[in-house]
C-alpha cells in the first residue's frame, strides 16, 4: 500500500528541537499550513519553554518578553506536543527521533560564545557575556555562576545590543531591579555591587555601532548611571562622515543621534558611568591570576574600493584598568552529537534551512534548521518568524519524495513510551504552566513580574507538589 504523507490518515511527523522563537514559528507554520496534517512534537532541553525570551532578553524589558504570549498561543494548538526537561543529544539521540518522525528541525539556537582570541581571556574576572546574561536571567545552568561585583571598573567589549544590556543591568538602581524579574539572589548581589565605572569597548567607529534603539532608549532615564562618550570619538573621518549622509540608514542615524546627544553630559560623582569607547581593539587581557585591566589598540578606518569600512590598527597602545572583563563579541552553535556542524560559521551546516553533510556538502535527508542555529547570532525575534517560514517551505517542497509505503515509520515506540522507559522526568506544556502560577505568584508576593525557579530539581518539585494538592 502506498502511503501519502501529510494527510488526515497519516499526519506528517515533526519533531522539533528547541522552543525558542525559531521553534515556535516553525511548529507554527507547519500546524496553519491548509494543504498538509502535520504532527509537532517540540523537545526542549530546560522545563522551561521560549529560550532567549526567558534566558537571554534583558529582565528590564518585560514588554518584549511578552512575545510568549504569542508562542502560547501556538503550543495550544491541536497536534502540538511540548517535551520539556528533554536534551536531544543525550536523553533522546538523532537516530530514535529518525526512527519515529519524518523530519527533524533544529531550533536549538546558538548557545556558546565567542573568544576574542586575546591573551588573559582565561583569567578570573574575564567573562563572556553569554554567562553573564544568563545568570541574571535565572537560567539553571548558570545559577552558581561567580562575578566578582565589588570591583569598581568593568570594561565590556563589544558594542551590540547584549553588550548594553549589561551595561544597562549592571547600572540599575535596587529600585529599578527591583521592578525585574531578576531572581532573588541575582538581585541581592547586584545590588550590593561596588560598580561605578562601565567602559563599552567597540573596534570601529560610531557609525558602525551594532547596538539599536531598543539598547539605547532606556539609557538616559536610568536613576544612577550617567552615559558619556568624548566629543572626539563623533569626530568622523571624512569618508565615514559621507557615510551617513549617504546612508539613509535610519539605524545609523538614530545610533549617532543617541552618542550626540549624550556627547555634552558630564560624570556626576554620585552616579555611575557608562562609557561609549570607539576605535579600539583588545590586544591582552592583563593581571596575574585575576584581571587588572585590558590592554587595547587604537584603529583607524578605511573604506575599500565597494565602500565597505575596515579597521586597521594604529601602534597606539593603551591599558583601561578594570577588574571585571565582559567580552560579547559573537555568538556559535555550541556542537552537539548527531548534529551537522559547520564550524567556520558556528551554525549547524546548511543550505537555505536543509541541513548539509559538513564534510561532503551533500543534502542530509529530512533535517532542517532555523533561527540561530541557521543562520548565526543575527536579528531579533521577529526576524526568526520568516526565518523559520522559509525552512518550512523547503521542507514542504521535499515531502512528496518521502510518500511510499517503503518509508512509512512502523512507530513501534511512542515518545512517551521512550522516555519513560529511560526514567526522564519530562515536563508536557501544562506541567510548564503550573511552574510559571507559582512564578507569577510568587513574583507578586514580591512585586515583581514573576519570581523564576532558577534550579530543575525545584521546578519538578513544585509540579509534583502542586498535582497533588
Ligand atoms: C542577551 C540577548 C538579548 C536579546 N534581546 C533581544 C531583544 O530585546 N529583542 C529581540 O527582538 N531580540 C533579542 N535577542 C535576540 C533573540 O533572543 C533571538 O533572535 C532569538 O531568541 C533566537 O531564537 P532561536 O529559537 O533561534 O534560539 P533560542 O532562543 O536560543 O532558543 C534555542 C532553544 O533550544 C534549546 N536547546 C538547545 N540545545 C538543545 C538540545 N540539545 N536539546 C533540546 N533543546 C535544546 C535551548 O534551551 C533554547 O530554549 C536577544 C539575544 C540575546 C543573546
Amino acid at each position: 500500500m502506498s502511503v501519502t504523507i501529510g494527510t488526515q490518515s497519516r499526519p506528517l511527523r515533526v519533531a522539533i528541537i528547541g522552543s525558542g522563537p525559531s521553534g515556535f514559528y516553525a511548529a507554527e507554520s507547519l500546524l496553519k499550513n491548509d494543504t498538509i496534517v502535520a504532527e509537532i512534537d517540540m523537545f526542549e532541553y530546560l522545563p522551561t519553554p521560549f529560550g532567549l525570551v526567558r534566558a537571554g532578553v534583558a529582565p528590564d524589558h518585560q514588554q518584549i518578553k511578552s512575545v510568549a504570549k504569542i508562542y502560547d498561543k501556538i503550543a495550544s494548538m491541536e497536534n502540538f506536543r511540548f517535551w520539556g526537561n528533554v536534551q536531544f543529544g543525550s536523553d533522546l539521540s538523532r537516530e530514535e527521533l529518525l526512527d519515529t518522525f519524518d523530519a527533524i528541525i533544529y531550533a536549538i539556537g546558538a548557545q556558546s560564545d565567542r573568544s576574542m582570541g586575546v591573551s588573559g581571556e582565561d583569567k578570573k574576572g574575564s567573562h563572556s557575556a553569554t554567562e553573564f546574561v544568563a545568570w541574571y536571567n535565572g537560567h539553571p545552568d548558570y545559577k552558581d555562576a561567580q562575578f566578582d561585583l565589588s570591583q569598581e571598573k568593568v570594561a565590556i567589549v563589544g558594542m551590540g545590543n547584549v553588550a548594553l544590556d549589561i551595561a544597562r543591568v549592571l547600572a540599575l538602581t535596587p529600585d529599578e531591579i527591583a521592578k525585574t524579574d531578576i531572581p532573588h539572589h541575582v538581585q541581592e548581589q547586584l545590588k550590593a555591587s561596588k560598580v561605578r565605572e562601565i567602559n563599552l569597548i567597540a573596534r570601529r567607529g560610531p557609525l558602525q555601532a551594532a547596538f539599536t534603539n531598543t539598547g539605547t532608549k532606556e539609557i538616559p532615564d536610568l536613576e544612577g548611571a550617567v552615559a558619556i562618550v568624548d566629543p572626539e570619538e563623533l569626530m568622523l573621518e571624512n569618508n565615514t562622515a559621507q557615510t551617513l549622509t549617504d546612508s539613509g540608514d535610519k539605524k545609523m542615524v538614530q545610533n549617532f543621534q543617541f552618542l550626540e546627544s549624550i556627547s555634552s553630559n558630564e560624570i556626576d560623582p554620585s552616579k555611575r558611568v557608562i562609557r561609549f569607547m570607539f576605535r579600539k581593539s583588545p590586544q591582552e587581557i592583563v593581571g596575574g591570576d585575576s584581571v587588572t585591566g585590558i590592554t587595547m589598540v587604537t584603529n583607524e578606518l578605511f573604506t575599500d574600493d565597494e565602500g565597505r569600512i575596515h579597521h586597521t590598527m594604529t601602534e597606539d597602545l593603551e591599558t583601561l584598568d578594570c577588574g571585571l572583563v565582559f567580552r560579547s563579541v559573537g555568538y556559535k552553535v555550541r556542537p552537539v552529537d548527531g548534529i551537522q556542524y559547520d564550524a567556520k560559521r558556528g551554525t549547524v551546516a546548511n543550505v537555505e534551512g536543509r541541513v548539509i553533510d559538513a564534510d561532503s556538502g551533500e543534502t542530509v535527508r529530512g533535517e532542517y534548521v532555523v533561527g540561530w542555529a541557521k543562520r548565526g547570532a543575527s536579528g531579533v525575534i521577529g526576524t526568526n518568524k520568516p526565518d523559520s517560514i522559509a525552512t518550512v517551505e523547503k521542507l514542504l517542497e521535499d515531502l512528496p519524495q518521502w510518500s511510499g509505503d517503503e518509508l512509512v515509520k512502523p512507530q513501534a515506540q511512542t515518545i512517551k513510551e521512550l522516555l519513560d522507559g529511560k526514567n526522564i522526568h519530562y515536563v508536557p506544556f501544562e506541567d510548564w504552566k503550573i511552574i510559571e502560577k507559582i512564578e507569577h505568584e510568587e513574583g507578586k508576593a514580591r512585586e515583581k513580574p514573576r519570581e523564576k525557579f532558577v534550579t530543575i530539581h525545584e521546578m519538578i518539585s513544585v509540579i509534583k507538589s502542586e498535582k497533588l494538592d
